[in-house]
């Protein structure tokens, strides 16, 4: 499926829920987040219909996500029930690594082939801070968990931040010298509780710059690449990326929509378009009309987003309830 700028969108992020088990400072408040009620969150019945109309559209990859995905009772058969829809070539899972460690083995039995997890810090004191009382340990053991159970790649999210992680590259880098691990270091982005965090923003091309030193070449054949920039240098188990949905748009290249908890179907994550799906799905319209619904939103994908390094300008809606 083409939207009009001919691009060919096959990979739908899905994030079931808006719930989440840590309270990242840059990312929600401490209190007060309005949570979705849940008649107003998909069923898992309602998504897996969802998931069955994109593969006839020509969806090949999905990727569930949150808030926190597996804090979502009956996740694991959800999973396995979508990884046997025939047509579903690739099921990823992005987690803050909480609760990982005891799910990683059932979550590769359910048909999960990879793993994305969140750790913003190799110290535990820092990290405990910056998710408000998160145990690092939980999410070392997940990544430990997940390398076991074969889940690969396991790629390890980093949203690098002024004063507060950028000392720490290096670290990460030593980690993928050690273990199959795929770094990837995010710039941060103008969503959430980082709308007034402008000047935590580091870019890749600084971030690239102070990791000069030890002669990146670009890597190939990481799966699921993405948008990010991969790169490898001698010794390396795993691979260093760089994700700049800021200073370096990859908008052309973008694959991917995006389906909220309460159904909304946002075709850019930096747009405010979106389209309710839930009210289509629970007005009892049949199989042929929800897909040309689908369709009609992939059409009009928007050629760009408009969020840049100069015109910061938060959005205040939470990550977690757009499905990060
Ligand atoms: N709970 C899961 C997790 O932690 O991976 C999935 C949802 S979480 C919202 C997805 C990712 O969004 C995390 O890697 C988080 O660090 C990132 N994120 C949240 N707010 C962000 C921001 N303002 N800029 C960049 N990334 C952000």
């Amino acid at each position: 499926m083409h939207d009009q700028f001919k691009r060919s969108i096959e990979y739908l992020r899905i994030s079931i829920t808006d719930r989440c088990n840590l309270r990242c400072s840059y990312c929600m408040p401490a209190y007060g987040v309005d949570w979705l009620p849940p008649r107003d969150i998909l069923t898992y019945e309602e998504i897996l219909r969802v998931v069955s109309l994109s593969v006839d559209l020509g969806f090949k990859k999905f990727r569930v996500t949150g808030g926190e995905p597996l804090v979502r009772k009956g996740v694991l058969p959800f999973l396995e029930n979508l990884s046997a829809i025939p047509g579903v070539e690739d099921l990823a899972l992005t987690t803050n690594g909480v609760v990982l460690a005891p799910l990683a083995g059932q979550l590769k039995a359910a048909g999960v082939r990879r793993v994305n997890v969140s750790l913003d810090t190799l110290d535990p004191g820092k990290f405990s801070t910056v998710t408000r009382g998160g145990k690092h340990n939980n999410v070392l053991k997940g990544i430990e968990k997940s390398l076991e159970a074969g889940l690969n790649p396991v790629k390890v999210n980093v949203v690098v931040m002024r004063g507060f992680n950028d000392d720490e590259l290096e670290r990460f880098v030593d980690l993928a010298r050690d273990y199959p691990l795929h770094i990837r270091f995010i710039e941060l982005m103008p969503i959430g509780a980082s709308a007034n965090r402008r000047s935590q923003l580091i870019t890749v091309d600084e971030m690239q710059q102070r990791l000069a030193f030890l002669s990146l070449i670009p890597a190939r054949g990481l799966e699921g690449a993405g948008p990010a920039k991969n790169f490898t240098t001698e010794g390396l188990k795993g691979t260093i990326g760089f994700i700049s949905a800021l200073s370096q748009h990859f908008c052309a290249g973008c694959n991917r929509i995006r389906l909220t908890p309460d159904g909304k179907i946002k075709p850019c994550l930096h747009s405010a378009q979106e389209y309710d799906l839930r009210q289509l799905l629970r007005s009892g319209i049949p199989d042929e009309q929800l897909k040309e619904a689908i369709a009609e939103v992939i059409w009009h994908k928007p050629s760009q987003h408009r969020m840049s390094v100069e015109g910061w300008e938060g959005r205040n809606r939470v990550m977690s309830q757009i499905g990060g």
